[in-house]
């Protein structure tokens, strides 16, 4: 059997649509910080599961997760409610391709994130390791509304002259709707941060989002000369999808 019965540890919602919740962490379960892991729910005796990344750092004996809440989604219909004491079922085995063994070390780390796919670069923004490999690390947030800003206090506390923070919400002025990928493409993200234009023998990308952005941007990092890391070799950005859209 796969996975392990866990215990919900503390919930945290962010807004309508989104929380975060831990969970005591399996003896024997090792990861590494930026990966994800099935977790899931049992349902009517049938385990409902999917992919989640996973917010905290190895070093911890929990595990965290964000989560989007779909109303009428197989799994977070029901994870939505779940409270400490309750059981959530964790397979044994991580993996993704948002570790810092995805990327070259270099000048600037760009982490380019929509909605949850925040979750695995907080994990790796509270890894000392990350700035040792980079001399800066722009986080981007884009979120439509902006009480989806999920750890934007957390980030902020964390006070890193080396980390430098930028939240956009896209259906609200914040001041102005504006979309992250948008700023890292027409490169008004350097610009705003001071940072020397983004450079592919230099700097390095990792972008987790929305199928749609995530496309995006690898299509224009390609068109730039940016080599997509892959099991051929290590290149200067790596991408994950933040979910997969199931068409009825
Ligand atoms: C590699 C990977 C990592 C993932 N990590 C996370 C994570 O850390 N947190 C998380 O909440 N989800 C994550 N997901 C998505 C997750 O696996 C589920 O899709 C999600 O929990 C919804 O499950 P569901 O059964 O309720 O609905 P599903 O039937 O899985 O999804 C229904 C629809 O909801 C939409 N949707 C699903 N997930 C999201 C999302 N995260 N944000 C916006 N829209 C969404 C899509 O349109 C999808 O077609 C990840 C997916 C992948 C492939």
């Amino acid at each position: 059997m796969p996975y392990s019965e866990q215990t919900v540890q503390s919930v945290r919602p962010w807004s309508e649509k989104t929380f975060s919740f831990t969970l005591s962490r399996p003896l024997d379960f090792k990861f590494e910080n930026g990966e994800f892991v099935t977790i899931g729910l049992k349902q009517e005796g049938k385990m409902v599961a999917r992919a989640y990344s996973i917010v905290s750092t190895t070093d911890r004996d929990h595990l965290e997760f964000l989560s989007i809440h779909v109303p009428d989604g197989p799994l977070t219909g029901k994870l939505a409610q779940i409270r400490p004491g309750d059981s959530v079922w964790v397979n044994s085995k991580a993996t993704g391709s948002l570790t810092l063994n995805h990327v070259l070390p270099g000048r600037t780390l760009y982490l380019l994130a929509t909605g949850t796919g925040l979750a695995p670069f907080i994990s790796l923004i509270r890894d000392p390791a990350l700035y040792a490999r980079y001399e800066t690390v722009a986080l981007v947030h884009s979120v439509r509304t902006a009480a989806e800003l999920a750890y934007r206090e957390e980030i902020e506390a964390l006070n890193n002259p080396q980390l430098r923070y930028v939240p956009t919400v896209t259906r609200e002025p914040f001041p102005t709707p504006e979309r992250g990928g948008d700023l890292f493409r027409f490169g008004t993200l350097s610009q705003r941060l001071g940072l020397p234009v983004p450079d592919p023998e230099q700097d390095r990308v990792m972008i987790c989002g929305n199928p749609e952005m995530t496309r995006e941007l690898t299509h224009h990092l390609k068109d730039t000369g940016w080599t997509l890391t892959n099991h051929r070799g290590v290149g200067n950005f790596t991408t994950e999808v933040a979910f997969v859209i199931h068409h009825e």
